[in-house]
């Protein structure tokens, strides 16, 4: 799928906005990205997690794990459509567990599923939960990889579409400085006026 096309999607869902943003971070940025936007939409969904199922159609998986709860939607449609499980892994105690009855078998060939990939965290513990079962970890597959520096989880990383998003410290925030109106993502009323020079 061409980058334009997906691109397209993503605006069209909302999934992509353009404005001021407050990032949980504290950073702030002129893009907000919230992929659960474009995967509300089954067939968009489909076609997205299509491209991963391809792309990793033949490399014999046995199971998709994906980090709860991000991942699930993208686990459960790449699962569906390679015609294998699709199970998800979630915090337990802060630390990233199989339940539910959910288990990778000793040997089993295991794709990692995310939605957005940006620190890589998630994904590798659940990479590691993988191996520590005696699973076969043969790659990663996300619908976005907005990581700013690579990410090697120890397999191929495959992402649909590599964003780079601009952020900014507040201090040095370009669209404070115009004093545009800043919000916090999730949410369509202003958090509150600009942090002029970030200083409050
Ligand atoms: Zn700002």
């Amino acid at each position: 799928m061409e980058k334009e096309k997906i691109l397209e999607i993503f605006k069209s869902t909302g999934a992509l906005q353009h404005g001021h943003f407050r990032l949980t971070s504290g950073l702030h940025s002129s893009e907000y990205f919230q992929c659960a936007k474009v995967l509300q939409y089954p067939q968009y969904n489909e076609l997205l997690c299509g491209e991963i199922a391809r792309h990793f159609f033949d490399w014999k998986v046995d199971v998709v794990v994906a980090p709860a709860i991000g991942g699930i939607m993208v686990g459960q449609e790449v699962a569906r459509q390679m015609r294998v499980r699709g199970i998800f892994a979630e915090r337990e105690d802060k630390t990233m567990s199989l339940r539910r009855g959910f288990e990778v078998k000793k040997g089993e060939r295991v794709l990692v599923c995310e939605d957005v990939v940006t620190t890589g965290g998630s994904v590798q513990e659940v990479v590691d939960l993988v191996k520590a079962v005696g699973g076969v970890v043969v790659g990663v597959g996300s619908i976005v990889d907005r990581s700013r520096s690579p990410v090697n989880f120890g397999s191929q990383l495959f992402a649909l579409l590599k964003m780079e998003v601009p952020v900014y410290e507040p201090d040095s925030c370009p669209l404070c400085k115009e004093g545009m109106p800043i919000v916090k993502p999730g949410s369509r009323k202003v958090a509150d006026t600009p942090e002029a020079g970030g200083k409050r």
